[in-house]
């Protein structure tokens, strides 16, 4: 077995399984996707750690525990078309590819959204589309959604966001202040947006017209 499938069942046993991530179609996309893949260089030895590690600009790609968790709150089925927040690394979106039909993901740094695209070509995944823009705006031509991911920190759901989820669509984002949220998820009902808020979590900030301001 290569050195970095033996970390990366490691990484699923102790990191995802033990903490309580059941879907199974998850934990089998978390053993699958290559992880190492998706960080620079000379982090690339500590790619399986429990822990969020630098991305360059400033940026982040989320522990996996927490792109675990988000997946499974999601409720994937197969046939959903996705809105991600924070391309990042490419990483939370790869792993949502294999789950559903289609991934529309949003980068507003340039240099991120292109070595993510890279990422995709060189791994043979064809239904992520990559748009470098300010997410908080969402894809309104792209719109219903059946599910919304935000995988960086917003002070609340962005008002267009919840225009383009579908009734009865799930969308799960870091909700709270600009250095420290709660891990929210909402589900669609008549309109407005059914709140869950789960764990405490620490995302870099959504920076954009309905998120925060650039610093
Ligand atoms: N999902 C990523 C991954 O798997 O690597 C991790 C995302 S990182 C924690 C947050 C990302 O959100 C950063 O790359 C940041 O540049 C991006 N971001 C922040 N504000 C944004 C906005 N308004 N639109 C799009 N991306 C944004």
């Amino acid at each position: 077995m290569d050195k970095f499938k033996h970390l990366r069942e490691w990484m699923v046993e102790t990191q995802i399984i033990e903490r309580g991530i059941k879907d199974k179609r998850v934990i089998e996309v978390m053993k699958k996707i290559p992880r190492h893949l998706f960080v620079p260089e000379d982090s690339i030895d500590s790619a399986y750690d429990d822990r969020a590690l630098p991305i360059g600009y400033g940026q982040t790609i989320s522990q996996p525990y927490i792109v675990a968790l988000m997946t499974e709150l999601l409720e994937l089925k197969g046939d959903e078309k996705v809105l991600e927040i924070g391309t990042g690394s490419g990483y939370q979106a790869a792993i949502l590819a294999e789950l559903v039909k289609e991934v529309h993901t949003i980068e507003r740094i340039k240099p991120l959204a292109d070595e993510a695209k890279q990422r995709f070509e060189k791994l043979g995944i064809k239904n992520i589309k990559v748009y470098i823009k300010d997410g908080t705006e969402g894809i309104p031509e792209e719109a219903p959604f059946d599910r919304i991911i935000i995988t960086a920190a917003t002070p609340d759901i962005p008002e267009p966001l919840v225009a383009q989820l579908k009734e009865g669509g799930i969308i799960v984002a870091p909700v709270g202040e600009r250095y420290s949220q709660y891990m929210l998820k909402a589900i669609k009902k008549d309109s407005k947006l059914e709140r869950h808020y789960l764990i405490p979590v620490a995302f870099v900030p959504l920076i954009g017209k309905y998120g925060w301001k650039e610093e």
